[in-house]
């Protein structure tokens, strides 16, 4: 019960919207199938048709809104969340991933006192929309003290926009980039919203070679009033480490995900291969192997849903989240890794075929603990 199990969800919700968005997507995926995940996967197809299955059945509205901005069905619920996050890996990191990004372009807005922003937020959520979020820079990594994005204010009161942000998550299509900044006269931190269809943003190219869009985005003289502006001075700086904390969760989730389909396909594999007249799971290494791979996902889901709870109970004077989150993102995420080796130690030559979800596993599962920076827990 504790791993999913797309063939008999039957898990407890609390409502039953909840149980209708897992259900949905499972029967989504399920119908799309592995064949046409891999085609994807191997054409680096942009998933055009999950996007619109997300806007027709309203999931990023419902699971992305907090109560109060959207519809009664919406609200912000980690728990949940964590779940939507396991499934959507479990079928493909590519379509977590536009997920994951439109998390962390709307967490600034929903930390901003710009209430009007909110508004709009909730609305292009309702709409279909998927959000941005623009941190890096191509020369900085994870320094992000150096940020060199920069508004320079006007005579009027408005500001200009200038700078260039690299590794953008869906900067190709949100109406809403959640964009950091430094302001040219006092060097104040600054997060804004810019909107890619502007005719001063450019989009330059996408630096991965995947199916997501992951982007090099310039703003030239991008012009923007006071009514774009999400946070200023420690707040923006508060925002941009609270939303990598509340990204860098969701990476762990990920990995539970994929090494759950991974455990799956390799167990089906070995226990119908018939190697010297006996089941290859017979093996007394395979089967310590399959025990070990068990016990540490296992470990990863148990670790993971304590962290939930304290990420959920988490307020001024209970920060025990502090310490469960970053073990979340670097610990669940590298017996990830282990996981998928031992699984591939199981598999062997299985592992390198093109219509095994294995093979996409096998790469995608490095991808998690290098996520979301590594030096996030500190603050200056
Ligand atoms: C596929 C993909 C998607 C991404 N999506 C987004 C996105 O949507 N939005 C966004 O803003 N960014 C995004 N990123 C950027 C991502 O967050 C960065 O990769 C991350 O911030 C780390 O920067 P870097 O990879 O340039 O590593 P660097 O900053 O070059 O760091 C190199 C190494 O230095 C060490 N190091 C750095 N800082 C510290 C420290 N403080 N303490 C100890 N060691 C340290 C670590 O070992 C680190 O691995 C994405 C990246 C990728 C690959």
């Amino acid at each position: 019960m504790l791993l999913l199990n797309p063939k008999r969800h039957d898990r407890y919700y609390p409502d039953e919207r909840s149980r209708e968005i897992m259900r949905k997507t499972i029967a989504w995926f399920e119908a799309r199938g592995l064949k046409k995940v891999k085609q994807d996967d191997f054409d680096r197809a942009w998933y055009a048709d999950f996007l619109e299955f997300v806007q027709r059945e309203r999931l990023f509205a419902t699971l992305l809104t907090p109560a109060g901005y959207g519809a009664s069905d919406c609200r912000w619920d980690t728990w949940r969340n964590c779940e939507f996050n396991e499934i959507l890996a479990f079928y493909g990191l590519a379509y977590w991933y536009t997920w994951q990004v439109s998390i962390l372009g709307l967490a600034p807005i929903w930390q901003s006192p710009n209430e009007a922003l909110k508004h709009r937020a909730a609305q292009l959520l309702e709409e279909g929309s998927v959000f941005a979020f623009g941190l890096s820079e191509r020369a900085h990594g994870a320094d992000i003290y150096s940020t060199e994005m920069s508004l320079t204010p006007q005579a009027d009161g408005s500001y200009r926009a200038n700078g260039e942000k690299y590794y953008i998550g869906n900067a190709n299509l949100a109406p809403m980039v959640s964009t950091f900044g430094k302001l040219a006269d006092t060097s104040d931190y600054v997060f804004f919203v810019a909107d890619y269809r502007h005719q001063n943003y450019e989009l330059i190219r996408n630096v991965t070679a995947s199916q997501n869009y992951v982007a090099q985005v310039a703003l030239h003289d991008y012009p923007l009033s006071e009514a774009e502006i999400l946070s200023r001075g420690q707040d923006a700086w508060d925002a941009c480490l609270n939303t990598v904390n509340v990204g860098k969760f969701n990476l762990g989730w990920a990995s539970i995900g994929i090494c759950t389909h991974a455990l799956y396909e390799a167990v089906l594999h070995a226990a119908n291969r018939r190697l010297y007249n006996m089941a290859v799971t017979d093996f007394p290494h395979v089967q310590q192997m399959f025990t070990d791979a068990y016990a540490r996902l296992m470990a990863m889901k148990l670790f993971a849903l304590r962290a939930a709870d304290y990420l959920r109970a988490a307020s001024p004077d209970d920060r025990r989240y502090l310490l469960y989150n970053p073990i979340v993102k670097m610990k669940v995420t590298t017996q990830g890794e282990e996981v998928i080796n031992l699984l591939w130690e199981v598999i062997a030559a299985k592992g390198f075929e093109r219509d095994t979800y294995f093979e996409m596993a096998a790469r995608d599962i490095r991808a998690l603990p290098k996520l979301e920076a590594r030096c996030t827990s500190i603050s200056p």
